[in-house]
């Protein structure tokens, strides 16, 4: 699906008719946030290499690994001194690329992309690295975040002028670049940074150089990895561990690299930390169980957040099973503290895609076929307490549930290893408007009642942040903890907190 945006096969009246039920499992509703992923959309990931011959096929080994965080298009750019060579697509890595075009991309410099669309439509033309020619030749951009002032950047640039080619924040940037006063792309990619306010990890790449960036608070992942003596960079670490390279360090807040073909690696900065932000919902649920964020691995975060829950939130019950596979640590952890057995009561099946993800609706309507099941086996006669990440809607952890009882489980406690979810994300992360999350809305009580649980309890702000484990003196111990407390790191724009009841 690599030059066309390609919406399937026809889908006849049958399959789109609502399957919410089937026995003791599950089928993916029909709606946008009808099925059992009435989870948050990632954002999307970024993968870089400089200095190694086979940088287009690291690169796609790189966003393999980061696939969890964009399924919508992919895109690899790459650079040998003189020129460059791009190709984008609609679908999963291994759809757009294969060793046809990964064969021509020859270069020792790449970027690379998977995207989720938190921003802009989903379409080719938004798919990154987006590339454009600047003054001194071609320049390609990938990001992973969102920028909260674009749209008003984006006003002003056209009323002087500017078209845009996309509806991607990116190409905001990659304006600003281009007016820009300087010359050298080094000055002019800082004075762009210097305008835009949000949550990034950005890469530029031009024939010679590549440019990373981190956004002053940190707030989304991004870090750098060696590779004999090539230099990785990606949003999580475990795209390292597939590609054969190791961890170095995180690119700090406001942190701004340079990779010369000519003059090797520069430390510089475009800005000095404003407040270390980093996300808390990549501890709880995005990022994947074998990554390091700021030296704290998932998994063993999840843990500890499993373990605190316990600590704050026993109940007396026969097993304890977690919502496969973000919630699986966690459970691990509570079983541990408590002593109650941890059992897989629920089974994902992982062949049939994570179609949630995909934000156009058509694709979304022929998204039936994820399953989830309850394990009868496992489950009946038992006092189950169910794990779950975090409430969104409340739709999920109601249908799963009833699947559990329907399974034959004689009390579900649902336990949830964040606080509750009450406020939207401008940061990246596809939230639903405040109005539709079910914490801004319901009392703790009454979001029991709504999804048929024995009990509910949610883990403590100090519970997350302690499981967390980084010690420090910032506000929230230099985590955004905003969608649970409602205090946003960052400037937004006047319109952003309307509606809220918080504070
Ligand atoms: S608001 Fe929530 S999801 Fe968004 S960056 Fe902050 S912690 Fe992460």
């Amino acid at each position: 699906m690599s030059d066309a945006v390609k919406v399937g096969g026809r889908v006849n009246k049958e399959d789109q008719a609502p399957k919410l039920w089937t026995g003791d499992f599950y089928n993916e509703g029909v709606n946008a946030h009808d099925g059992l992923f009435d989870k948050l959309g990632e954002e999307c990931g970024v993968f870089g290499v400089f200095g190694h011959s086979e940088a287009a096929s690291l690169s796609y080994y790189g966003l393999h690994a980061l696939q969890h965080r964009g399924q919508e298009s992919a895109g690899i750019c790459v650079a040998d001194g003189e020129s460059f060579k791009y190709h984008r697509g609609m679908g999963l890595v291994k759809e757009v690329f294969n060793n046809d075009n990964l064969g021509t991309m020859i270069g020792a410099n790449a970027i690379g992309h998977v995207r989720y669309s938190t921003s802009g439509e989903s379409k080719l033309a938004n798919a990154q690295p987006l590339v454009f020619k600047y003054r001194e030749g071609d320049l390609a951009i990938a990001t992973n975040g969102n920028l909260t002032n674009a749209p008003d950047i984006k006003r002003e640039l056209e009323k002087q002028g500017s078209i845009f080619q996309t509806t991607s924040d990116t190409e905001v940037v990659a304006h600003l670049i281009a007016r820009s006063k300087h010359d050298d792309i080094v000055l002019a990619v800082k004075e762009a940074l210097l305008k835009i306010e949000g949550a990034y990890a950005f890469m530029f790449l031009t024939k010679d150089k590549l440019i990373a960036a981190r956004d002053p608070y940190g707030l989304r992942p991004f870090v750098m990895g060696r590779l004999g003596t090539a230099w990785l960079f990606a949003s999580e670490s475990c795209a390292f561990d597939a590609v054969g390279g190791t961890y170095y360090r995180d690119v700090e807040p406001g942190e701004l690299l340079v990779l010369d073909m000519k003059t090797g690696m520069k430390e510089d900065r475009f800005s000095p930390i404003k407040q270390r932000a980093i996300c808390a919902m990549e501890y709880i649920y995005f990022a994947r169980p074998d990554s390091d964020i700021d030296e704290v691995n998932i998994h063993s975060a999840r843990k500890r957040m499993g373990r605190q829950l316990a600590m704050e939130a026993f109940v007396d019950a026969d097993v304890v099973t977690g919502v496969p596979d973000s919630s699986i640590s966690a459970a691990i952890g509570f079983a541990e503290q408590t002593g109650i057995p941890y059992e897989l009561g629920l089974i994902k099946n992982r062949y049939t895609g994570r179609t949630f993800i995909q934000p156009s609706q058509e694709l979304r309507e022929q998204g039936v076929k994820m399953k989830l099941s309850a394990v009868r086996s496992i489950v009946a006669g038992k006092r189950v307490v169910m794990i779950d990440d975090s409430i969104v809607r409340g739709t999920t952890s109601l249908r799963i549930v009833n699947m559990l009882r329907e399974a034959g489980a004689t009390e579900v406690h649902v336990r949830i290893s964040s606080p509750p979810f009450a406020n939207p994300c401008f940061y990246g992360i596809d939230t639903p408007d405040r109005k539709e999350l079910i914490a801004a809305n319901k009392s703790i009580e009454e979001i029991r009642q709504a999804i048929n649980a024995d009990s509910l309890h949610f883990l403590s702000k100090d519970g997350l942040l302690s499981a967390i484990g980084r010690q420090s003196n910032e506000p929230s111990r230099g985590y955004c903890t905003a969608c649970f407390d409602n205090r946003y790191p960052t400037p937004l724009p006047e319109d952003a907190k309307v509606g809220c009841g918080c504070d």
